[in-house]
């Protein structure tokens, strides 16, 4: 092996890691403690990770690195939240999204260079598709992201920040579909909810899907963590309008394979995610379609504002449609929560994510001409 093809080792997961440090004739223990030192302490230079032998630390910087993606641009918003632009090579570049709260800090990480289901009101969705992300890709995010903020932390407080737990949540809601690159996003939600690398709970991962039936239900077996699904129309000649992907999957069979991934969920609910378009999806009657769906499936729904982008061609419900809209909701006793709008000024609001892709796909081209297709009215 030649030093240009390094494994590049924060990518794996236990199990990965297990068999390649058992491959290069070393103790499975091994594994747990690179593990450790890359995630947990967040090291990527072999000469700092003391408890391993000299010759294994030898080994491993011959053979391998710890990577991330690098970063091309970092922006700060006046509310705290961070957006991270990184460099995934051939021109394209992703988006990370730090979210800070009293409580908690979110962070909303990325999974595809681009996306292929083409929602009509995602900037993302807006660009077309380049490639799927790899897991070091994935993870590198999250590795990048914690490090720079606990050094923040550590230069505006002056003492060591201690915990890593600056990043309490992870959200697959950044660019791309993840449940469309399940092989890279498994090991990743691997490493998230793994002891020895970020230790999160099941409950604080969320995986976000435009409703992919089939590995919905894979993950509800490999891995099953939090589950947001991208209703945002209750009714299927709507839905096929907004999302092409439910024409291939829809709402009759997405609502069935929710109640299978509930009987595994480390939540007993899925959160339905409901942009609010003006005149499109936002009406009485549509509240009440809504309601429907969520006495069939044990939900919640996350009211998201829309975030307008200029292609869209779609603007946002008002403040009184919202509360409206979510009053018709509570009503009938379901839990409706409406998702505050974080990062505006610097373009980080969920569905503004836009990175940088080189569209392989015809994708963007035919976005374009969409856009002029006016969304049909009489979708009730
Ligand atoms: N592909 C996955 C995850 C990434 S999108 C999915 O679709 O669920 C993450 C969330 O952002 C989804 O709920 C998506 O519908 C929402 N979103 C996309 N475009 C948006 C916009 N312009 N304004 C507000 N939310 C948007
Ligand atoms: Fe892709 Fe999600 Fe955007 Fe739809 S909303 S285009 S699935 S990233």
């Amino acid at each position: 092996m030649t030093k240009s093809e390094k494994i590049n080792l924060i990518g794996l997961d236990n199990v990965s890691l297990t068999e390649l440090v058992a491959k290069w004739g070393h103790k499975p223990f091994r594994a747990k403690q690179l593990i450790n030192w890359i995630h947990q302490k967040g090291k990527s230079d072999f000469s700092n990770m003391t408890n391993l032998a000299n010759d294994f630390r030898s080994h491993l910087t011959e053979y391998s690195v710890i990577a991330t993606p690098k970063v091309i641009t970092k922006q700060v918003s006046s509310d705290g939240t961070i957006k991270w632009l990184f460099d995934v090579q051939n021109n394209n570049a992703i988006e990370t999204v730090y979210i800070p709260e009293d409580d908690r800090g979110t962070l909303c990480i990325s999974s595809q260079a681009g996306c292929t289901v083409a929602c009509r009101f995602c900037s993302t969705g807006h660009q077309g598709f380049n490639r799927n992300l790899s897991t070091s890709e994935i993870i590198g995010q999250v590795w990048w992201a914690r490090d720079e903020i606990k050094k923040s932390l550590n230069t505006d407080s002056g003492f060591e920040a201690e915990d890593d737990r600056v990043i309490t949540n992870v959200v697959f809601m950044g660019m791309g579909e993840p449940l469309l690159n399940y092989d890279q996003v498994l090991p990743a939600i691997k490493l998230l909810i793994d002891q020895n690398a970020y230790g999160l709970s099941k409950r604080r991962v969320t995986v976000s899907t435009s409703g992919v039936i089939p590995f919905m239900d894979k993950l509800s077996q490999d891995c099953p963590v939090a589950l947001a699904v991208s209703l945002h129309a209750p009714n299927d000649e709507l839905r096929d309008q907004l999302i092409p992907l439910n024409k291939k999957y829809p709402l009759r069979e997405l609502m069935d394979a929710c109640n299978r991934y509930i009987d595994f969920a480390p939540r007993d609910f899925i959160t339905f995610e409901y942009i609010m378009l003006d005149g499109v999806n936002d009406t009485d009657a549509h509240a009440k379609q809504l309601i429907d769906i969520c006495r069939e499936v044990k939900s919640k729904v996350n009211l998201i504002p829309f975030n307008p982008f200029p292609e869209s061609g779609l603007r946002r419900s008002s403040h009184e449609r919202v509360r409206a809209f979510s009053a018709i909701l509570n009503g009938a006793g379901i839990v409706a929560t409406t998702r505050k709008t974080r990062g505006d000024d610097i373009d980080a609001a969920c569905g503004q994510l836009a990175g940088d892709i080189k569209d392989k796909s015809k994708i963007s081209e035919l976005m374009r001409k969409r856009k002029s297709i006016p969304i049909k009215k009489e979708t009730l």
